[in-house]
C-alpha cells in the first residue's frame, strides 16, 4: 500500500447517466465504441466505467478501447475517489487506475491504488469505513471478470484466476 500526501487537485466531475453517482473516473474511447454504448438513450452525458462495461455486454472492453486522455489508447483509465472522515473531518483520496486487457496482452485486469491523505494532518491511519468505501468502488470489477474469465490483479496481488476465485491453502488455483 502507498499513502501519498497531497492537497486537493482540480478534479473533472460528472454524474454518470445510468447510476447516477459521481463518476470522477477520466477516460476516453472511441467515438464509434461511445456511439455504440449510448445507442437509443442520450446523445451526451458521462457514463462511468462500470455502466460503459454494462451497456457493451457483452462485448469486452480492451486495452485499446480506452485511454487516459493523454497517454493515447491503451493507457490506463484513471479514477479519483475522496472520502471524508465524518469523525475527524480529514479526507482521503483513493486514485486507482484500471488497466484492461490488450488484445494481444494475458487476459487480466489490473487494477493499482494509491491512496492519499490530504491537507495537514498528522493522522496517517487510513479509516476502516474509507478503506471499505474504496473496495466498493472497484467492486463491480470482480463481476466483470468472472463474466469474462479474466483475471483481477489488484495492487500487484492476482485475486483472480480466468474469473475463478483462488483457493488459499491449496496447491492449485481456482481455475474454472
Ligand atoms: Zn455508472
Amino acid at each position: 500500500m502507498k499513502i501519498v500526501r497531497d492537497h486537493l487537485q482540480n478534479r473533472l466531475h460528472g454524474i454518470c447517466r445510468d447510476c447516477e453517482s459521481e463518476s470522477t473516473e477520466f477516460y476516453m474511447t472511441s467515438r464509434e465504441l461511445w456511439r455504440r454504448a449510448l445507442a437509443g438513450t442520450y446523445r451526451t452525458g458521462v457514463l462511468c466505467l462500470r455502466c460503459l462495461a454494462k451497456r457493451l455486454a457483452p462485448r469486452q472492453l480492451f486495452a485499446e478501447d480506452l485511454s487516459n486522455g493523454t497517454g493515447g489508447a491503451g493507457s490506463l483509465p484513471r479514477g479519483d475517489w475522496d472520502f471524508t472522515d465524518p469523525a475527524s473531518g480529514t479526507t482521503f483520496k483513493m486514485q486507482y487506475k484500471i488497466g484492461f486487457p490488450g488484445r494481444e496482452g494475458p487476459p487480466s485486469i489490473r487494477c493499482e491504488r494509491t491512496y492519499y491523505v490530504l491537507d495537514n494532518t498528522n493522522d496517517n491511519d487510513l479509516p476502516d469505513a474509507f478503506l471499505d468505501a474504496g473496495d466498493d468502488q472497484i467492486a463491480w470489477l470482480w463481476d466483470y471478470c468472472r463474466e469474462h474469465h479474466l483475471d483481477l490483479v489488484v495492487d500487484g496481488e492476482t485475486v483472480l484466476v480466468l474469473g475463478a476465485k483462488i483457493e488459499i491453502g491449496t496447491n492449485t488455483a481456482g481455475r474454472r
